[in-house]
């Protein structure tokens, strides 16, 4: 058995860097910028500009009693000027006019006819110099990070309408297994729901790359090489389901050998020990465990690391603590367990109890934790008491 550790630095070996594309803001949520940075062609803003609804004055005219003279609203392209002993009402984002240097907000000023009373206000005073969130020129950086809504934000405010990005990964997801049944229809004797296609797409899309639903097939070992065999020609990665372990009808790491090359197989790390992982040309592919626990919980080790590094990212994007677990929670010594809990802050330290049942057939408790608790080789159990790194997998409790 490989540690978590070799299979992971073998897994991410086999990564490459998708291409570089050129895509509109509205489909930027998420996508990784792939040039580091744009330069700005403009100030933002373009000009300076009010931000309050109020009066463009000169301030050396405040205090005092101006008489009104015009509007300059949000959008307004010819200004008049404010002269000596004149304001000019103005709206939030109106340009600032010409003689103007400050505005008094509407709330502190008096409306007399057309006189309009305000207080003193020193120069610049609620005026938004041009360029004062970027100057024209600057080079404005793009982290290699799933971009945010306000990363998008500041990329339309320089007027750019796209970035360049990594490619989505698309991943195949095949799942196999003679008793597996499409979600929604009738189980005959012997049958179960798969849940591992729609689960491991899920999680895909999740890691940022777009899923490419394969038909399910079963146990046949010709089914399976041509499944795979069409699939590597369609995906930058294949991620199989079931049929990697010592049975009679597990045929996955047998096609993997004829098509390609097999690199990996049997993990020590509980769930998920029987996995699969090799290349067909350049393409990898993982032969995740059947139970839909060990898939999942392997996706998070293996698959989504990959994924993450083919679009440019680092790690896994996850967040690790320290938790303390008063419950003895049993696993195998042999292999590194990732238990499912429900991690929560308590008098400002971290504690883990256990999310249910641990066997890897028992999915509610994996949807019901949000970490993993990292118990190392070794030891046959948790010790009460003990603290263990968790990995977070969504927020605290
Ligand atoms: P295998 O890895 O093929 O030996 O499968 C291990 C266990 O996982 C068996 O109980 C399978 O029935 C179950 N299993 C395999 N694939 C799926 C799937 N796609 N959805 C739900 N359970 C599955
Ligand atoms: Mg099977």
């Amino acid at each position: 058995m490989r540690s978590v550790e070799e299979a992971l630095t073998a897994i991410l070996a086999a990564g490459r860097l998708t291409d570089v594309e050129r895509v509109g803001l509205d489909r930027c949520l998420g996508r990784v910028p792939a040039e580091g940075s744009v330069v700005a062609p403009g100030d933002v803003p373009p000009f300076a500009n009010s931000s309050m609804d109020g009066f463009a004055v000169r301030a050396a005219d405040t205090p005092g009693e101006l008489l009104l003279d015009g509007e300059v609203a949000a959008g307004a392209s010819s200004l008049p000027t404010v002269t000596a002993g004149r304001t000019v009402r103005i709206m939030t984002g109106a340009p600032m006019p010409p003689g103007a240097d400050a505005v008094v907000p509407i709330e502190d000023a008096t409306e007399d006819g057309g006189l309009i009373g305000l207080p003193a206000v020193v120069a610049g005073r609620f005026v938004r110099a041009a360029g004062h969130d970027t100057r024209a020129g600057e080079t404005v950086a793009l982290p290699p990070e799933p971009m945010t809504p306000s990363v998008i934000a500041v990329v339309a405010s320089l007027g750019l309408h796209e970035v360049a990005v990594r490619a989505r990964p698309r991943v195949a997801v095949l799942s196999t297994g003679d008793e597996l049944v499409e979600p929604g229809l009738q189980l005959q004797p012997g049958q179960i729901h798969d849940a591992n296609s729609v689960a491991l797409a899920a999680a895909a899309r999740e890691a940022g790359a777009e899923p490419v639903p394969l038909p399910r097939v079963g146990d046949d070992p010709e089914d399976i090489e041509e499944a795979i065999g069409q699939a590597v020609a369609r995906a930058d990665l294949l991620v199989a389901s079931g049929g990697v372990s010592v049975g009679r009808h597990d045929h996955v790491r047998h096609v993997i050998e004829r098509l390609g090359s097999l690199e990996l197989w049997r993990i020590a790390v509980q769930p998920g020990k029987p996995l699969a992982f090799g290349r067909i040309g350049d393409v990898p592919i993982v032969g995740l465990p059947g139970n839909p626990v060990s898939a999942l919980v392997t996706f998070e080790l293996f698959v989504r690391p990959l994924l993450r590094a083919m679009q440019g990212l680092s790690g896994d994007g996850r967040q690790r603590v320290r938790a303390r677990v008063a419950e003895r929670l049993g696993k195998d010594p042999e292999r590194r367990a990732y238990l499912r809990v429900v991690v929560s802050a308590e008098d400002g330290r971290y504690v883990a109890t256990s999310a249910g049942g641990q066997a890897s057939s028992q999915l509610r408790p994996l949807a019901a934790s949000n970490a993993l608790l990292i118990v190392p080789e070794g030891l046959e159990a948790t010790v009460p008491g003990e603290t263990y790194d968790a990995l977070l997998l969504g927020g605290l409790a």
